[in-house]
This record gives C-alpha cells, structure tokens and sequence, in this order.
C-alpha cells in the first residue's frame, strides 16, 4: 500500500471505536453495540417526505434551512424547553454530528482548550482535534455525573465546554443546579457551551432542563435522529445568539450546502405532528432499562441505574467486557468514550426486550 500525506489533526484522531463493531459478531450475535433507536420512523413523518417527493421537492433548500422547519424548530424550543430563539437563530444541518462538527470549526482556533466529559461521546474529543484545538477531560463522579466543583477548576482561559445530558455513555442526567452553576460559570469566564441535547426525551425519572436558559453564550445542538427514530434521514440543528449563525453558515454552505430537502419537510411533520410515538418510544425504553438493570444488577453488577438515553455503563471489568464480546454479546468498552473508564462497558437498551433477557442469560453463563 503506498504512503500517502495526511493533515497530523486527522491523522492523530482514531477510527470510532463504535463503528468498528457495527459488523461484529457471527450470526447468533446479540448486538447491544448501537447507540440507535430500533423503532421505526412514525408513518406521519414518512408520508410527509413521500409527499415532498411526489410534489418535487427535490432541490436543494436554502442553506439554514426550508423556512417551515426553522419555524417549527423555534416553536419547538418554545413549547419543551422553554427557550425563546428566532427562527433566525436556528440553523439545519445533516443530523447532529454536522452541528457539532460547525460549531467546533467556528469557536476553535489551533492549540484551545476545549473540555468533554471523560468518558464521553465519541465525536466531542475527535471533532476538537479536527478543529485544531486540544481535547481536556472533565471527571465525572463515582455516581456518574460531572463533577462540578472539578469541572470549573478547569474552565480558566479554557474556550468550550461541551455540556451533554442525557449523557452518553453513561445515561446520566445532570441535575438543574448542575447545569445551572456549569453553565453560569462557563459563560462568566468567556467559555461557550456547547450544550448537546440530543437525547432530552428519554429520561425517566427527572426532568430536562436546557443550558441556554442559564447563559446567553450557549449553542445547542439537537436532532430528529434520536427523539423520532430518525438516525438515517440526518437532519439536525443548533441554535444560538443570532450573530454565531453567519459564521456557521460559512461552514455549512461550503461543506454542506444544505440538509437533504425531503428530510427537512419529514422533519416538519415530526415537529408539528401528533408526538405520542415519542412517549411510547420512552415507555418502552423505560421498561427496557429496568429490566436490563434488574437482570445486570442480579448478576451481582453494583451501580446507579441510568437516568436517561438508552445506555448503561456497567462497571464489569475489561476481562468479562472481552469475554462478553467473544461470545457474542455485542458491548462497547468504555475505554472508546475516553480514557478514564476502561474498566466499564456500554450496553445499549436501544433493542427489544426479549434481546435483552437472551443478553443477560448468556453474560450469566460466562459469569458461572
Ligand atoms: N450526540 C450524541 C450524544 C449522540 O449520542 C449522537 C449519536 O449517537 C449524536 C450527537 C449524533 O446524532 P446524529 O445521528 O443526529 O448525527
């Protein structure tokens, strides 16, 4: 193979762990590896993107997005997270991972500071390295959350804070105080928040509670792809102070162009339309992680059970995590969300019931 030249930031960012086990495991594999809603996308919002095609439209939208769903996405902000941003200031990109991709390439400049929780999602730490700016990790506390007397230890001089709850991969969900002091603290020290939100609907027990109601200097970032099992159609946004959306767009327009029109118009519906699938999708993860933490905790596994998302991190060790995996229980270790956990695993809850018992049911043989 011949050797060709790279940019060092891209070279110095490692493959998604994540990825790697999207084709794990022979045909008996129980795959708890993804971190992607296993229901299928709600009929309205199909037919409202079957309908864009029939009706044409095909090309491509204006860059920040078809005006309809900037306005729905506004009046979303109003009505669940009682924020009030324009349609002006939201901007639609291919899913989530494009937003968090913008607004590190716009706040970053070579050699910033820019704090992720460790562990944390995967792309936080990478896209800051592809921005130039150097990855820090913030703590979490043994119940899982982020530390937050730690974390503003380290906010001095520092450029981002990427605040993310419900967490992956810990389904953690910060507490409004936390946020709160992050959040004000950030924001009193010249730090942005990114804020991703991408998970706000699973959450069982608390209540979501969205940064920027707690500083003017917040940029959140959402998706359809989680809340409306809507991974494959990419349409995201974030949302911030009017005068970060022109320098977004730069980005957007050159690399982008615009998000894929039919999703735009699907994404409408999502937001507009009847919204009980997104409780039945919570129902049921609800039901799902309790009786994955029943079934783990029944093994002998000791740990708080997870808040939100559709994620647990289990503390079981790097030796049953590789056994776990060679017989077929598709995990992730938590060495791929970091460097701090190796000795944790991500189950996903994202898979129906029954997986999840055979899951179980194998992890205690292995156990014997
Ligand atoms: N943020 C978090 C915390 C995620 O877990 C994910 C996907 O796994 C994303 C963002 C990206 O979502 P999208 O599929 O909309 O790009």
């Amino acid at each position: 193979m011949s050797e060709h030249r790279y940019a060092d930031r891209v070279r110095s960012v490692e493959m998604s762990g994540i990825r790697k086990l999207f084709d794990a495991g022979g045909p008996d594999a129980i795959n708890l590896g993804i971190g992607q809603p296993d229901f299928d996308t709600p009929d309205h919002i199909k037919m409202a993107a079957i309908a864009a095609i029939r009706e044409g439209k095909t090309g491509y939208t204006p860059n920040a997005g078809i005006p309809e769903l900037r306005q729905a996405i506004s009046e979303k902000f109003a009505r669940e997270n009682n924020i009030a941003y324009r349609p002006e200031q939201v901007l639609v990109t291919a899913g989530g991972s494009e937003a968090l991709h913008l607004a590190m390439e716009a706040l970053v400049d070579p050699g910033d500071r820019v704090l992720v929780t460790d562990p944390g999602f995967v792309s936080y730490a990478a896209l800051a390295t592809i921005a130039g700016g150097r990855p820090e990790s913030v703590g979490l506390d043994a119940t899982l959350h982020i530390d937050v007397e730690r974390a503003k230890e380290q906010m001095d001089g520092a450029r981002v804070f990427v605040l993310n709850t419900p967490a992956n991969p810990t389904g953690a969900v910060e507490s409004e105080e936390s946020i709160r002091a992050l959040v004000e603290y950030a924001n009193d020290r010249g730090v942005t928040v990114i804020s991703d939100e991408v998970y706000e609907h699973f959450i069982y027990e608390k209540k979501h509670v969205s940064a920027a109601r707690f500083g003017e200097d917040v940029i959140t970032v959402n998706a359809t792809s989680k809340t409306y099992a809507m991974t494959g159609w990419r349409v995201g946004y974030l949302a911030a102070p009017e005068d970060y959306i022109p320098e977004f767009l730069k980005i957007h327009q050159y690399a982008q162009a615009c998000a894929t029109s039919i999703s735009q118009y699907a994404a409408v519906a999502a937001y507009t339309g009847d919204q009980s699938a997104v409780a039945q999708m919570r129902e049921e993860y609800r039901a799902r992680r309790d009786l994955l933490y029943a079934g783990l905790t029944g093994l002998g596994l000791t740990f708080p059970r997870p808040e939100g998302a559709f994620y647990m991190f289990v503390p079981m060790g790097e030796a049953l995590t590789a056994k776990a995996v060679e017989n077929g229980i598709i995990i992730v270790p938590g060495g791929a969300f970091g460097s701090r956990a190796p000795e944790y695993a991500r189950f996903s809850y994202a898979a129906p019931r029954e997986t999840l018992s055979r899951a179980v049911g194998r992890l205690r043989r292995l156990m014997e």
